[in-house]
């Protein structure tokens, strides 16, 4: 039996996906072969690849001026990645931070440059607001302003984005990418791990504007160019091709699910269901501001701390799993990706419904 996984990473896949890769996991297409025993420069692992890098880009629409990679080294491995590509001319950035994760990335770069804190969303309560950009103070001449636009952590999203015209602004959008529709033309670069949202731990897509492919340092390592990756059609080294195969799955189930503004409005309609149950009396409680709440990942608290390990027992009971809040912040957190359909909410929500009733 399957459980409701509300990991926040790795994550919950669609299990069409998980069918569909079991099914070809001895011969992939009358090849003979699993995808992962293939050559990254045969034909038949090559068109995996295009395949993949074509739904993506119709999927996000990403424009034509920015390029699509998949490297290797994760969300935390951009953080040194970015300035080693942006501080060539000039090692300073700015960083907006809405939680931990912009925190380790502002804490990362300040190895390769400086770094100036432009805005922060932290309060008496942690976390729990994304700055407007009227609030954020950037320096002179930044490299780049970086922003986390989905704290996994702290449950805060950031919807508004600002057109910062000719400042290069970084997204680490590791865990609500392919959630929603973005304005990719916004963003000089966009990056997330896949092991949230998009696929299998092993590939990080990262979307870059071609003219930010000039700035890198010298010590910037050849394989985390993106000018050398770009013009190597992401194939400098090995690619993670079993994690490509896999995110290439689940772009074309998100095309099958009606692309992104369809899978948008089920997100909506998720998060909603589970902030109203939080929201409807005192017994649960979400501490981020309403409109910077995250639909993907939904920290929550008991008002009774002392009954959470009751709380998670019985979820666990009813196979509701991984549920226990991150230790940096405690309480729970249901992590409702792409992949967690509405059945699993609703039945998190019901459990809920009925533990609160129990405990009254
Ligand atoms: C998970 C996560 C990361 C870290 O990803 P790794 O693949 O473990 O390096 C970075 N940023 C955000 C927003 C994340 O959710």
């Amino acid at each position: 039996m399957r459980v409701f996984n509300f990991s926040a990473g790795p994550a919950a896949l669609p299990e069409e996906v998980l069918r569909q890769a079991a099914d070809e996991m001895l011969d992939w297409h009358g090849s003979g072969m699993s995808v992962m025993e293939m050559s990254h420069r045969g034909k038949e692992f090559m068109s995996i690849h295009e395949e993949a890098l074509v739904d993506l880009r119709e999927l996000l629409a990403v424009p034509s001026s920015h390029q699509i990679l998949f490297l290797q080294g994760g969300g935390l491995g951009e953080n040194a990645i970015v300035p080693m590509n942006l501080f060539g001319t000039k090692p300073r950035a700015d960083f907006v931070l809405t939680g931990s994760w912009s925190q380790k990335s502002f804490n990362e770069a300040k190895k390769y440059g400086t770094v100036h804190l432009a805005a922060s969303g932290q309060t008496a309560d942690g976390f729990t607001r994304a700055p407007a950009h009227a609030e954020w103070q950037l320096s002179a001449d930044p490299a780049y302003v970086h922003l986390c636009t989905n704290e996994t952590i702290h449950g805060v999203e950031t919807f508004d984005i600002p057109d910062l015209g000719d400042i290069p602004l970084v997204a680490d959008a590791s865990s609500h990418l392919l959630s929603r529709p973005m304005d990719v033309a916004k963003y000089g670069v966009l990056f997330g791990g896949a092991q949230k949202n998009i696929g299998i731990a092993g590939v990080t897509v990262v979307i870059v504007r071609e003219d930010l492919l000039d700035r890198a340092m010298s010590v910037c390592p050849s394989a985390f160019e993106w000018k050398t990756v770009a013009l190597n059609n992401s194939m400098y080294n090995t690619p993670p091709t079993y994690a490509i195969y896999i995110a290439g799955l689940v772009f074309k189930w998100l095309k099958k699910q009606g692309g992104l503004r369809a899978i948008e409005a089920r997100n909506v309609e998720k998060a909603k269901l589970l902030y109203d149950t939080i929201d409807a009396g005192s017994f649960y409680k979400n501490k981020v501001e309403r409109g910077a709440r995250s639909r993907m990942n939904i920290p929550f608290f008991l008002a009774d701390e002392s009954r959470n390990d009751d709380f998670l027992a019985g979820a666990k009971a009813r196979g509701l799993v991984q549920l226990k809040g991150h230790k940096s912040v405690g309480g729970m957190r249901a992590s409702i990706y792409n992949a967690v359909a509405l059945d699993g909410v609703k039945a998190l929500v019901e459990y809920m419904k009925e533990f609160e009733r129990r405990g009254a």
